[in-house]
């Protein structure tokens, strides 16, 4: 994790060319704040961060130069003084500083959340308000958590702040969750790194889209930073959970190993672990999902899923197949055609492709220089691509009702679709009929975009690579038969399928009050208020639960602090109140998902027909927040004693 940078000693060379490199967004607040000299904060120099297009916020080449001298004259005066770190700045001053990033209106709105965002001196906003010591020392009381992945961690982080034991039921040897298990060539965030890390550990990040190795590593080290090892049982399986009414527990029933089993076939021998609450951070992505295709099984060749990627077969000169081009699979295809002798992409629906440069390079050394050395830099720049990307094209994902039906569906999302689809023409230029099959006729955003540096037209645009958009027919002893009665004989498939998204918390069962079982109450349709709690099931709290993934803004490591935050200080109103139980309002619940319902209608994933992993069985959005994360802060933020019921 991050430390204090040394003092700056530089020549003043090393320091124009870092700036050269500066995002002036994040640049003049930092300096301001560590300088104390709050007149470096030049509207005439400030980028609109609106402008999402443009990484110098539609600044002009002259005022880029300008800003650069005005924080080489700041940095060298800095770094003459001593590098003497000025005071924490004054509320006004914040206020000011906030504001050069997102305007005097925003930062009004927006003034808390965006402290917590930025984390100035490394303070931790979103640590428990309560500690159990203080508020009920002598109460037994224990959690379970299900998962060590990125947000089972930091669960257990703030349980541990708060004082409360903790036990983490984790089905892997190892933390890490989806970047523990997903380990195909070519895996990396695609979220911009500083800003997908937890606010409150920042990382000084290789790349600016780090590969996966980076990023379990990260999470290896936050576990170890806050000896959260000691806590998870690793290679443990929950089975089944049961609310036991009279002792307001959860008995939590678990297996070793990975059993993927039918819970009906565990033994009564299983262990019982007794939890007064049960934090289920299992994600949504977390269980591959394989095609219904005829004939899947009979295949001779090898063949496997992306997230349980086959490291011992070696794909050079090999015939391979991938079935699926979404986010997993445009990260490895490039990689396999590198060594497939011949390789067959099966496109079902193409992709929508965003621009990105810089994608697959490392932290250039002006930046990496300032992340280093430049105290605040770190903290400015995080919060800047926090600005840049909290709500994002969101504006452009809602449905105008007045406009014409077609591929797009407003104006701005129009606008978006046409710039997209001058990159895909300006990248398969060469190839017109690749670029027939590459270009997407549903409205951008109503599945993820891809992003891109250039590498999907490389790939495809190989002799030995060949784009399949026929439906697959079947699978055979040999091959891939598509509709047109073609044979695609290969000695290797891949699916890139995705995962079964949509059945949360399977294959546990969880039976709560009066022995409901969440699935029979859920019938395929799983919902929770605020993603969060269910009704008839106390204590029990899910992280990345129903309707709480982004499409298009921000990161799911927001989502993940705001869920965690609203646990925790549930469990805190539970023990300073000395409530046995808190079971989330039938009606509270049911208002909520009818505006989520609502309003996902009118947002692209929910109105486009296209294929995506955004709707489950019945054909309701259940993984999409369609609001502001603005909005999900406001409403986790502290929990309403009166959603709930109060035993
Ligand atoms: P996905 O987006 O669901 O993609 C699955 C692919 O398989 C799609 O192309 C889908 O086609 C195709 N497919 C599924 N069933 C098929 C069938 N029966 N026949 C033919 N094709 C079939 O899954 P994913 O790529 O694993 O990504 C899932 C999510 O994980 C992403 O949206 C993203 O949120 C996350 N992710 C993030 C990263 C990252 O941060 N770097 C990387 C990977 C994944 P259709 O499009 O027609 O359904």
């Amino acid at each position: 994790m991050a430390t204090s940078p040394p003092p700056i000693t530089a020549d003043d060379a090393t320091i124009r060319a870092a700036l050269a490199g500066a995002a002036v967004g994040a640049l003049l607040p930092a300096l301001a704040q560590i300088t104390g000299d709050l007149s470096v904060l030049r509207a005439d120099l400030r980028p609109d961060p609106a402008n999402v297009f443009d990484p110098d916020g539609g600044l002009t080449a002259e005022q880029l130069d300008d800003a650069r001298a005005v924080a080489f004259d700041a940095l060298v005066r800095f770094r003459d003084g001593g590098s003497v770190v000025a005071p924490h700045p004054r509320e006004a001053e914040l206020r000011q500083l906030l504001a050069f990033v997102v305007g005097d209106d925003n930062e009004a709105a927006y003034h808390d959340l965006l402290r917590e965002e930025l984390a100035i001196d490394g303070e931790d906003r979103r640590a428990p308000s309560w500690l159990k010591a203080e508020v009920a020392p002598d109460r037994p009381f224990s959690v379970g958590i299900i998962g060590a992945g990125m947000s089972g961690l930091l669960a257990a982080h703030r349980l541990t702040q708060a004082g409360i034991p903790f036990v983490v039921f984790e089905k892997n040897e190892d933390v890490g969750g989806t970047w523990f298990e997903n380990t195909y060539p070519g895996c990396r965030v695609d979220v911009p790194n500083h800003l997908y890390s937890y606010s409150f550990a920042p990382r000084i990040w290789p790349q600016h889209f780090s590969a996966q190795a980076e990023l379990l590593d990260y999470f290896r080290d936050f576990a170890a930073e806050h000896a959260l090892a000691d806590h998870i049982r690793f290679g443990t399986e929950v089975i089944d959970a049961t609310w036991d009414e009279a002792a307001a527990s959860w008995r939590v029933r678990v297996a070793p190993g990975r059993p993927d089993v039918d819970p009906a076939a565990a033994q009564p021998a299983d262990e019982v672990v007794v939890v007064q609450a049960l934090i289920s951070a299992t994600g949504q992505l977390n269980r591959p999902a394989l095609p219904a295709i005829a004939g899947r099984d009979s295949f001779a060749g090898i063949a496997f899923h992306s997230a349980e990627w086959n490291h011992d077969v070696d794909l050079t000169g090999l015939r391979v197949a991938v079935i699926g081009t979404g986010a997993s699979a445009a990260q490895f295809i490039p990689i396999v055609a590198g060594s497939a002798g011949e390789l067959h992409v099966f496109q079902r629906t193409p992709n929508w492709l965003i621009p990105s440069p810089d994608y697959h390079e490392d932290i250039p050394t002006s930046l990496r220089w300032l992340l280093d050395h430049v105290p605040a830099y770190g903290q400015w720049y995080r919060l800047w691509l926090f600005w840049r990307m909290h709500e994002g094209l969101l504006p452009a994902a809602v449905v105008d009702p007045d406009w014409p039906a077609g591929e797009s569906i407003s104006a701005l999302n129009e606008m978006v679709r046409l710039l997209l689809a001058e990159y895909l023409q300006t990248e398969f230029a060469g190839a017109p009929e690749l670029l027939d099959q590459v270009m997407p006729h549903y409205p951008p955003i109503a599945k993820r975009i891809i992003r891109d540096n250039g590498v999907w037209a490389r790939t495809l645009q190989q002799d030995h690579v060949h784009l399949r958009t026929e439906t697959i027919d079947r699978i055979t002893p040999n091959g891939i038969v598509t509709a047109d009665g073609t044979i695609h004989e290969v000695d290797v498939i891949i699916y890139g399928t995705g995962f079964d998204a949509s059945h949360f918390l399977t294959p546990m069962r969880i039976v709560g009050r009066d022995g409901v079982e969440l699935h029979e109450r859920w019938q395929g349709d799983a919902r929770a208020y605020l993603g969060i709690t269910v009704p008839s099931f106390p204590n029990l709290f899910c992280l990345y639960g129903p309707n709480t993934n982004i499409v298009i803004n921000g990161s799911i490591i927001y989502f993940s602090e705001c869920e965690v935050r609203y646990v925790v200080e549930a469990l805190g109103l539970l023990l300073e109140g000395g409530h046995r139980a808190l079971d989330c309002r039938r009606e509270v619940h049911d208002a909520f998902n009818e505006r989520v319902d609502v309003r996902n209608r009118e947002m692209a994933w929910g109105a486009a027909t296209v294929n995506s992993w955004y709707k489950n069985d019945v054909g309701r959005v259940a993984q999409n927040w369609p609001f502001s994360l603005l909005e999900y802060w406001q409403q986790t933020r502290r929990p309403d004693p009166d959603d709930f019921h109060l035993t």
